[in-house]
């Protein structure tokens, strides 16, 4: 009995603790065969974990989305997302649904960061080898395909601080208008550990990239991954399997960076989606 008021007390929480756009959708038909359930973001940058009739196909915009054993699919929706996706599903015996989503649009803000070195902003021409290269290990790295989900240990705060920087932000560096930050950032103390925000394997330990410096990416399953850069040290090596909370490196400045800082990153097969949207504000300590 204890446990069970336990249990319900912890769900009551995690429903609470939910964020702002949460949506559920079921669409129940004559069988069982033909449910399909979505949860999460239905927001740019969100992730959605969908679950259907395992021998069902399923369509984003068009897209043929891959299901595992279980009927399990992901998608997200990318920081420009156009308002309204189109999600189909043609369940085995034929039926088709479709459904359309509403994306919620987002405001995202202008960052300008001034005191940065110049040859992080516009690197020299005798380093564009350099990155070239490291642009192809990052791509192969997140390309390894990993078909358990280990995503389904749920997402923690890979570090402690003070946020800052966000999803989607829009970046002005020197003055020249940059790519958008697609990350995360946490300022803390050099050295302050960085943990694994969910289960995953290794796909990458690589020291000092140019941009993004010393950094480690984790596969969590079914192509999505997190990337945690500017790292002063990396505990893990490539192919380790590691479990949530996991210590796997040291927040450090290295790459472009303007300090002490974790930057981390999140994407489902090259879309890019926002890490603040799987942890709660409220479970970021400012210090462990
Ligand atoms: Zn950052």
């Amino acid at each position: 009995m204890v446990k069970l008021l336990q249990a319900l007390k912890k769900l009551m929480k995690k429903i609470i603790n939910i964020k702002y756009i949460y949506i559920f959708y079921f669409f129940c038909f004559s069988s069982i065969a033909q449910t399909i359930e979505l949860d999460g973001n239905f927001i740019q940058g969100g992730l959605v974990i969908g679950k259907t009739n395992p021998a069902s196909e399923v369509y984003l915009d068009n897209k043929k989305i891959s299901l595992d054993e279980e009927g399990t699919f992901l998608l997200a929706f990318s920081r420009k997302n156009k308002p309204e996706a189109l999600l189909k599903i043609i369940f085995p015996k034929g039926k088709k649904i479709t459904k359309t989503l509403n994306i919620k649009k987002r405001q995202y803000i202008i960052q300008r960061i001034n005191d940065l070195d110049n040859n992080k902003v516009v690197p020299p021409k005798h380093f564009y080898e350099r990155i070239k290269n490291e642009i192809e290990i990052v791509k192969r790295a997140k390309n390894i395909k990993v078909p358990i989900a280990y995503y389904k240990s749920g997402f923690m705060w890979p570090s402690a601080g003070i946020i800052t920087g966000v999803y989607g932000s829009q970046r002005i560096l020197n003055g020249l208008p940059r790519r958008p930050h697609f990350g995360i950032d946490l300022a803390n103390k050099m050295g302050t550990p960085v943990l694994a925000p969910a289960d995953g394997i290794v796909v990458l330990a690589y020291d000092n990239l140019y941009f993004a410096g010393s950094t480690i990416i984790i596969a969590h399953g079914k192509g999505l991954s997190s990337s945690l850069l500017h790292l002063s040290d990396i505990f893990v090596n490539i192919g380790q399997e590691i479990k949530k909370g996991d210590k796997v490196g040291s927040m450090g400045e290295s790459g472009r960076a303007t300090g002490v800082h974790l930057d981390w990153r999140m994407e489902l097969r090259g879309i890019r989606i926002d890490p603040q949207l799987l942890v709660s504000k409220k479970d970021l300590r400012k210090n462990f």
